[in-house]
């Protein structure tokens, strides 16, 4: 299922202004404006995907190429010691941004459970 607008949409299109940090023909990678931790990066597909929840069948290439560029995007972050890649989806996920995202938090260590 797509989406409407959402402020990832914008930021695809260049329209506001965010610290990109990788993109490529299916994704796009930049850095969260509220940082969780000392490195918090957003991977998102082109294709606005409401959220996990609505990925179907014809998107199974996509997601696996999402999950490979988390793992480009954290390598070129540096961050060897290992790093969390987070998905909200939903409402009681905490999803806020209706534009399918996976967060890479990395640079400290991280507790578990979440909250
Ligand atoms: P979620 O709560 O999983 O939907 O995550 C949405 C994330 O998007 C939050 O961590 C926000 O800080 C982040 N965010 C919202 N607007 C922007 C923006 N314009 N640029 C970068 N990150 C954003």
């Amino acid at each position: 299922m797509t989406n409407q607008e959402t402020i990832f949409s914008k930021i695809i299109r260049r329209e506001i202004p965010a610290d990109i940090v990788y993109e490529d023909d299916l994704a796009l990678a930049f850095r969260d404006v509220h940082p969780q931790a000392p490195i918090h990066i957003l991977v998102i597909p082109k294709q606005p995907i409401t959220k996990l929840a609505d990925a179907t069948p014809e998107d199974h290439a996509l997601m696996g190429h999402l999950l490979l560029t988390v793992k480009r995007v954290a390598e070129q972050a540096g961050l060897s010691n290992g790093y969390r890649v987070v998905i909200n989806n939903g409402s009681d996920g905490g999803q806020t941004v209706d534009h399918l995202h996976l967060h890479i938090l990395g640079g400290r260590h991280m507790k578990w459970p979440p909250g």
